[in-house]
């Protein structure tokens, strides 16, 4: 792992994917997710230049939902972009069980994780015809959610991804950050995933996605501050 440096910009942002009840103990409980909270909370004690939090934050009839198309739970369908016709720009989406539905306990929060150490919080997926795994924007770039103008503003040079779930949201957002034109770290042991086969952590270092563990994490933002 390169340290960057002192002569190289090095801003870092802290992004931590949707820590909410339903992700930990709700109704999409991610295996494990329970285990990251303290990691994540160490994270959030970091001298980063930005520090922020996304909730995945749906309508009631969310086209992620199998209940909204009364088919069973993690089966498939294929969805378009809304008004899009047959075959055009067509995604395979695993539906869902009813999760994060926008200001119900399960789209709150989950308890114990420390996010009032957060700047600001990006709320995605939040039409009901789209769904939005990136924190960034909709899978057919249709619209941004506010994170993009958020770090460019700032300033951001570096990008470190932490939360649930790292095959889904995080690997997204991950992408998506490399393709917005940014250092992108993904942090293991604050990261756990639905699936445990592992391969988004292949697919996410072909896309240029760096790796490492929140100790390391420590050691870069202790230089960082020292730099300061
Ligand atoms: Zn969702």
């Amino acid at each position: 792992m390169a340290i960057p440096p002192s002569s190289a910009p090095f801003v870092p942002a802290l992004l931590v994917i949707d820590m909410q009840h339903d992700f930990v103990h709700g109704s999409l409980a991610v295996p494990g997710a329970p285990q990251i909270i303290d990691v994540v909370n160490k994270l959030l004690s970091f001298p980063f230049a930005s520090k922020i939090g996304t909730k995945d934050f749906h309508p009631s009839n969310h086209i992620s939902f199998a209940a909204t198309h009364r088919k069973p739970e993690f089966s498939k369908i294929t969805i378009y972009p809304p008004g899009g016709t047959e075959g055009e720009r067509a995604l395979e989406q695993v539906l869902w069980p009813v999760h994060c539905v926008a200001s119900t306990p399960g789209s709150e929060f989950v308890h114990g994780f420390n996010h009032e150490a957060l700047d600001i919080v990006v709320h995605k997926g939040t039409h009901p015809d789209i769904e939005s795994y990136s924190a960034f924007r909709d899978p057919w770039h249709l619209s941004n959610t506010e994170l993009p103008d958020l770090l460019q503003a700032r300033g951001v040079t570096d990008v470190f991804i932490a939360g649930l779930a790292g095959d889904y949201c995080v690997k997204c957002s991950a992408i998506d950050s490399v393709l917005f034109g940014y250092k992108t770290w993904v942090i293991q042991d604050a990261i756990r995933s639905v699936s445990d086969t592992g391969s988004e952590w292949e697919v996410m270092e072909k896309e240029g996605i760096l790796e490492l563990d929140s100790i390391q994490t420590g050691e870069m933002l202790r230089n960082y501050s020292i730099e300061k």
